[in-house]
Protein backbone atom coordinates (compact mmCIF):
# COMPACT_ATOMS: atom_id res chain seq x y z
CA UNK A 1 0.00 0.00 0.00
CA UNK A 2 1.16 3.58 -1.02
CA UNK A 3 3.00 5.64 2.13
CA UNK A 4 0.32 8.39 3.02
CA UNK A 5 1.30 11.85 1.28
CA UNK A 6 1.08 15.51 2.76
CA UNK A 7 -0.67 17.43 0.20
CA UNK A 8 -1.88 21.25 0.57
CA UNK A 9 -4.90 22.69 -1.87
CA UNK A 10 -6.16 25.63 -2.24
CA UNK A 11 -9.57 26.89 -2.33
CA UNK A 12 -11.23 29.89 -4.24
CA UNK A 13 -15.00 31.08 -4.83
CA UNK A 14 -16.03 34.52 -5.56
CA UNK A 15 -19.84 33.83 -6.88
CA UNK A 16 -22.06 33.33 -4.83
CA UNK A 17 -22.17 33.04 -1.17
CA UNK A 18 -18.64 31.99 -1.20
CA UNK A 19 -17.82 31.34 2.43
CA UNK A 20 -20.46 28.44 2.22
CA UNK A 21 -18.90 27.23 -0.92
CA UNK A 22 -15.81 26.91 0.72
CA UNK A 23 -17.12 25.60 3.72
CA UNK A 24 -19.01 23.30 1.83
CA UNK A 25 -15.46 22.27 -0.23
CA UNK A 26 -13.62 21.97 2.79
CA UNK A 27 -16.14 18.92 3.42
CA UNK A 28 -16.34 17.64 0.60
CA UNK A 29 -12.87 17.56 0.88
CA UNK A 30 -13.15 14.82 4.24
CA UNK A 31 -15.15 13.32 2.10
CA UNK A 32 -12.43 12.05 -0.76
CA UNK A 33 -11.61 8.02 -0.27
CA UNK A 34 -7.99 7.28 1.52
CA UNK A 35 -7.53 11.11 2.51
CA UNK A 36 -8.12 12.71 5.28
CA UNK A 37 -7.90 16.89 6.25
CA UNK A 38 -5.02 17.23 9.08
CA UNK A 39 -6.33 20.96 9.35
CA UNK A 40 -7.57 24.10 7.59
CA UNK A 41 -5.92 27.90 7.65
CA UNK A 42 -8.28 30.48 8.40
CA UNK A 43 -10.71 32.14 5.37
CA UNK A 44 -8.89 35.15 3.50
CA UNK A 45 -10.80 37.70 1.15
CA UNK A 46 -8.95 38.91 -1.65
CA UNK A 47 -8.73 41.10 -4.15
CA UNK A 48 -8.77 39.41 -7.96
CA UNK A 49 -5.53 39.10 -9.51
CA UNK A 50 -5.59 39.34 -13.29
CA UNK A 51 -8.99 38.89 -12.96
CA UNK A 52 -12.37 41.32 -12.77
CA UNK A 53 -15.49 40.31 -10.68
CA UNK A 54 -16.09 40.15 -6.56
CA UNK A 55 -13.44 39.95 -4.11
CA UNK A 56 -12.59 36.28 -3.20
CA UNK A 57 -12.44 34.24 -0.61
CA UNK A 58 -9.69 31.60 -0.02
CA UNK A 59 -8.51 29.45 1.72
CA UNK A 60 -5.47 25.83 2.09
CA UNK A 61 -6.19 22.80 3.31
CA UNK A 62 -3.68 20.02 4.50
CA UNK A 63 -4.64 16.81 3.53
CA UNK A 64 -3.38 13.33 3.88
CA UNK A 65 -3.73 11.06 1.10
CA UNK A 66 -3.00 7.65 -0.09
CA UNK A 67 -4.07 8.60 -3.65
CA UNK A 68 -1.68 9.16 -6.40
CA UNK A 69 -1.72 13.24 -7.57
CA UNK A 70 -3.48 12.77 -10.38
CA UNK A 71 -6.14 10.78 -8.51
CA UNK A 72 -6.58 13.53 -6.51
CA UNK A 73 -6.69 16.62 -8.73
CA UNK A 74 -9.21 14.09 -10.38
CA UNK A 75 -11.67 14.28 -6.98
CA UNK A 76 -11.12 18.25 -6.61
CA UNK A 77 -12.22 18.61 -10.14
CA UNK A 78 -15.49 16.67 -9.29
CA UNK A 79 -15.66 18.97 -6.07
CA UNK A 80 -15.56 22.07 -8.69
CA UNK A 81 -18.11 20.21 -10.61
CA UNK A 82 -20.27 19.62 -7.97
CA UNK A 83 -20.06 23.26 -6.79
CA UNK A 84 -20.87 24.67 -10.09
CA UNK A 85 -18.24 25.82 -11.61
CA UNK A 86 -17.87 26.57 -14.93
CA UNK A 87 -14.77 28.14 -17.08
CA UNK A 88 -16.38 30.85 -19.60
CA UNK A 89 -13.14 31.88 -20.65
CA UNK A 90 -9.51 32.43 -18.38
CA UNK A 91 -9.98 33.53 -14.51
CA UNK A 92 -13.85 34.12 -14.89
CA UNK A 93 -15.23 34.57 -11.74
CA UNK A 94 -15.63 31.40 -10.28
CA UNK A 95 -18.28 29.52 -7.74
CA UNK A 96 -15.10 26.78 -6.78
CA UNK A 97 -11.45 26.63 -7.30
CA UNK A 98 -9.18 24.12 -6.21
CA UNK A 99 -5.57 23.79 -6.53
CA UNK A 100 -3.39 21.30 -5.72
CA UNK A 101 -0.38 23.58 -5.02
CA UNK A 102 2.35 20.80 -3.27
CA UNK A 103 2.06 16.95 -2.93
CA UNK A 104 4.75 16.25 -0.62
CA UNK A 105 7.94 16.80 -1.81
CA UNK A 106 6.97 15.65 -5.87
CA UNK A 107 7.72 17.72 -8.72
CA UNK A 108 5.41 16.72 -11.68
CA UNK A 109 5.13 18.52 -15.10
CA UNK A 110 2.18 16.56 -17.25
CA UNK A 111 0.08 17.98 -19.79
CA UNK A 112 -2.73 18.32 -17.40
CA UNK A 113 -0.95 18.61 -13.64
CA UNK A 114 2.20 20.68 -12.76
CA UNK A 115 2.76 20.76 -8.87
CA UNK A 116 3.84 22.68 -7.12
CA UNK A 117 1.42 24.87 -8.62
CA UNK A 118 3.42 27.17 -10.96
CA UNK A 119 1.58 30.32 -9.89
CA UNK A 120 1.39 29.73 -6.28
CA UNK A 121 4.36 32.28 -5.28
CA UNK A 122 2.90 34.85 -6.89
CA UNK A 123 -0.40 35.35 -4.93
CA UNK A 124 -0.82 36.26 -1.60
CA UNK A 125 -4.07 34.91 -0.95
CA UNK A 126 -1.91 31.13 -1.57
CA UNK A 127 1.06 31.80 0.55
CA UNK A 128 -0.49 33.59 3.56
CA UNK A 129 -2.91 30.82 4.33
CA UNK A 130 -0.82 28.42 3.67
CA UNK A 131 1.82 29.96 5.76
CA UNK A 132 -0.25 29.57 8.69
CA UNK A 133 -0.22 25.43 7.52
CA UNK A 134 3.54 25.07 6.80
CA UNK A 135 5.64 27.97 7.74
CA UNK A 136 8.44 26.13 6.28
CA UNK A 137 6.73 25.97 2.73
CA UNK A 138 6.80 30.11 2.94
CA UNK A 139 9.89 32.04 2.42
CA UNK A 140 9.97 35.77 3.76
CA UNK A 141 11.65 36.79 0.33
CA UNK A 142 8.13 35.14 -1.33
CA UNK A 143 5.93 37.46 1.06
CA UNK A 144 7.97 40.15 0.78
CA UNK A 145 7.28 39.52 -3.15
CA UNK A 146 3.18 39.76 -2.58
CA UNK A 147 3.31 42.54 0.04
CA UNK A 148 1.26 44.55 -2.14
CA UNK A 149 -1.70 42.46 -2.61
CA UNK A 150 -4.76 43.32 -0.95
CA UNK A 151 -5.70 40.22 1.61
CA UNK A 152 -7.62 40.11 4.85
CA UNK A 153 -8.13 37.48 7.03
CA UNK A 154 -11.61 36.88 7.99
CA UNK A 155 -12.30 37.05 11.84
CA UNK A 156 -12.91 33.56 13.19
CA UNK A 157 -16.37 31.76 12.96
CA UNK A 158 -18.30 33.00 16.41
P1 LIG B 1 -4.52 29.04 -12.12
O1 LIG B 1 -4.01 27.68 -12.51
O2 LIG B 1 -3.66 30.18 -12.62
O3 LIG B 1 -4.81 29.15 -10.65
P2 LIG B 1 -7.29 28.47 -12.69
O4 LIG B 1 -7.28 27.81 -11.35
O5 LIG B 1 -8.37 29.47 -12.95
O6 LIG B 1 -5.89 29.21 -12.93
P3 LIG B 1 -8.42 26.28 -14.03
O7 LIG B 1 -9.31 26.66 -15.17
O8 LIG B 1 -9.08 25.95 -12.73
O9 LIG B 1 -7.32 27.39 -13.83
O10 LIG B 1 -7.54 25.01 -14.41
C1 LIG B 1 -7.02 24.81 -15.70
C2 LIG B 1 -6.24 23.50 -15.73
O11 LIG B 1 -5.09 23.56 -14.91
C3 LIG B 1 -6.97 22.28 -15.21
O12 LIG B 1 -7.75 21.69 -16.21
C4 LIG B 1 -5.84 21.36 -14.74
O13 LIG B 1 -5.66 20.26 -15.60
C5 LIG B 1 -4.61 22.24 -14.82
N1 LIG B 1 -3.69 22.13 -13.69
C6 LIG B 1 -2.34 21.99 -13.84
N2 LIG B 1 -1.74 21.93 -12.66
C7 LIG B 1 -2.71 22.05 -11.70
C8 LIG B 1 -2.69 22.05 -10.28
N3 LIG B 1 -1.52 21.95 -9.59
N4 LIG B 1 -3.86 22.18 -9.63
C9 LIG B 1 -5.03 22.30 -10.33
N5 LIG B 1 -5.11 22.29 -11.68
C10 LIG B 1 -3.96 22.18 -12.36
CA1 LIG C 1 -6.54 28.71 -9.34
CA1 LIG D 1 -7.87 25.67 -10.75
Amino acid sequence: MREPVTAFVGLGANLGDAQQALRDALAGLARIPQTVVVRSSRMYRSAPVDAGGPDYLNAVAQVETRLTAPQLLAQLQSLEQAAGRERPYRNAPRTLDLDLLLFGAARIESATLTVPHPRMRERAFVLLPLRELAPERVSAEDLAAVAHQRIAALPAAS
